[in-house]
Formats: C-alpha cells, structure tokens, sequence
C-alpha cells in the first residue's frame, strides 16, 4: 500500500449534493481555509478550549465550505438552517474564541461591520461599500510601502488594507 494522498478529489467524503449554488462562491484560490475537524479540535485544545458539540458545529459550518468571510448574523441565519441550536451571544462567543485560537481572523470594516475571515494569512480587502461584499485581493496584486516608525515601545504587528468599492 503506497500510502500518499495528493490532493486530488479521491471521493473519500461523498458532499450532499451540491451542484448548483457553488458557482457564486468562487474564493477557491485561498488555500488553506478547508480545516477537519481534527485541525479544528487541535486549535481549540492549544488554546484551552473544549470542542463542545456547538463549537464543532459551527466549525463545520465555518470551514466546510471554502474561504469565506462571513458575519455573526449570516452566521446565526446559517446555524439555525442547519439545526444547529444556538444563541446569538454563544455565535459571537464562539466567532471570538475561534479568533482567538487562530482559526479565524477578524476584519473589521467599520464600526458597526465585522467580518470573520477563514483566511487567516496576511492580506488585504476589498470591500464593496453598497452590496457588503468583502473579498480578498490577491497578494501579488498590492504590496504596501512607507511604513510608518512606530512607537519605540511598541512594533507593528499587522497591517491590513481595504480598499474600498463603489459602482462606477
Ligand atoms: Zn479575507
């Protein structure tokens, strides 16, 4: 038995079918937003948290399907379609915590707007200011220049962009 997994689509998960809402959801290009359970149990544990069933769950939902940036909302109406019981306050609970593990990275668009991002590399937005829509720039596509000195006492520990949109 060779024992060698490349990853191409060996069936070994036969999906529910799926055919035709997949087209408009096209972040495949993000590498490395698909987590197992396994890796998602993983992170959780390195940060003290317990994989509680809810967590799982909303695991499932969150990296089942791709890269995606996704609200606490959308997240709740996502969880409630799929049975999963939950209440808003565990969703941000968990949406939180999961941030914390660095399963997840926050985008906060402005004050009111928060996105949870799957891809947690660095890179950068665009943002469309009417529709929501909030997707990642390609990386090679923007490099950011003139950084600026920070605070002796303090270092730059991230820098995220986003450029924002509007119909022309
Ligand atoms: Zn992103």
């Amino acid at each position: 038995m060779v024992n060698m997994h490349l990853s191409t689509n060996d069936g070994s998960q036969n999906s529910s079918p799926q055919s035709d809402a997949t087209a408009q959801q096209n972040d495949a290009d993000c590498p490395m937003q698909n987590l197992s359970r396994e890796e998602v149990t993983k992170y959780l544990r390195r940060s003290g948290l317990r994989p509680t069933r809810q967590r799982i769950a909303l695991s499932d939902l969150l990296f089942g399907q791709g890269g995606r940036h996704i609200t606490a909302e959308a997240l709740l109406e996502e969880a409630v379609q799929a049975k999963v019981p939950v209440s808003m306050a565990t969703i941000y609970n968990t949406l939180h915590h999961f941030t914390q593990a660095g399963l997840l990275r926050e985008v906060a668009v402005d004050g009111a707007k928060t996105y949870f991002d799957t891809n947690t590399s660095n890179h950068h937005h665009f943002y469309h200011e009417d529709t929501g829509h909030i997707y990642d720039i390609e990386t090679n596509d923007m490099e950011v220049i003139g950084i600026p000195t920070p605070p002796a006492d303090q270092e730059i520990w991230r820098i995220d962009v986003i450029v924002r949109l509007k119909d022309k």
